[in-house]
């Protein structure tokens, strides 16, 4: 018979396979559990598709630690994600999901593409916030779309767009506050969603390489716009953020496996 401890290391232990894809910042591995991946936070960084790429010291550790704690304040509220837990400071556990190839964005305050789009001022309220749709493709610079096109197009379900579209508001509702309280405004963040098991998950890291985050005093901007615009202290800032939201990396590395 196996002992107790026997059984918890078996399902603690997870084997690492095959590495399925790489993106831009992340790895992705199969292991051998068919529902479950392992993704790996690299210290790559890059901005305008892949044009602009650097390595940062300490990233991959930041940005997986950081997406943890975020997930599990998600997953508090409610919101279904794919996160798992930590299994080392580079890597995070996931369940693996059927990917929608979307994007979608939420916008309370007006920065980036939209300013250039629709030739609207940096940094004006949106009220309400505005949602958008971009179509995950490298190639074609992820255009932007909307509902009918994914219809017409079959690219998903209209309803799970729907679900998806409404939880990603419902990320708002959880982390503007969690901002706002640690002195930050949340401008805009990119979700994407999957199925599992039949229902929409949050499949999508969550850090300062997919949202914007102001000080809200100084208006200083704390995330990947300070690798876009070389503004520097871009890992510097990531933590800022994470240590104003309580993050403690040194002890919650402390407290994984150095793998
Ligand atoms: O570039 P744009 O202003 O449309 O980006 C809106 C938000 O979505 C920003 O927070 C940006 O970091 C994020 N984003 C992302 N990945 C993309 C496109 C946008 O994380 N491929």
């Amino acid at each position: 018979m196996q002992s107790f401890d026997q059984v918890v290391n078996e399902t603690l232990i997870m084997k690492k396979l095959e590495e399925l894809y790489s993106g831009k910042a992340k790895s992705v591995f199969s292991t051998d559990q068919e529902d479950r991946y392992i993704l790996h936070f690299r210290d790559d960084t890059s901005a305008f598709d892949g044009k602009k790429v650097e390595q940062l010291d300490r990233k991959g550790m930041v940005n997986n630690v950081f997406n943890g704690f975020i997930m599990q304040r998600l997953e508090e509220a409610g919101i279904a994600t794919h996160f798992e837990r930590l299994l080392s400071p580079q890597e995070a556990l996931v369940k693996r999901l059927d990917m929608m190839p979307i994007e979608c964005v939420v916008r309370n305050i007006a920065a980036g593409s939209i300013c250039r789009r629709l030739g609207i001022t940096e940094g004006i309220d949106l009220e309400p916030p505005t949602f958008e749709l971009f179509l995950k493709n490298d190639d074609l610079g992820d255009p932007m779309i909307n509902e009918y096109h994914i219809a017409s197009f079959g690219w998903a379900n209209v309803d799970d767009v729907a679900r998806a579209r409404e939880l990603t508001f419902a990320v708002n509702e959880v982390l503007k506050p969690l901002f706002l309280e640690a002195d930050m405004l949340l401008v805009d963040y990119k979700l994407e969603f999957g199925l599992y098991q039949g229902e929409v998950v949050l499949g999508d890291e969550f850090t300062p390489d997919g949202c914007r985050l102001w000080d809200v005093n100084t208006r200083e901007k704390l995330d990947k716009d300070r690798f876009r615009q070389d503004l520097g202290n871009v890992i510097e800032s990531y933590e800022q953020v994470g240590r104003r939201l309580g993050i403690d990396f040194d002890a919650a590395v402390g407290a994984l496996p150095a793998v």
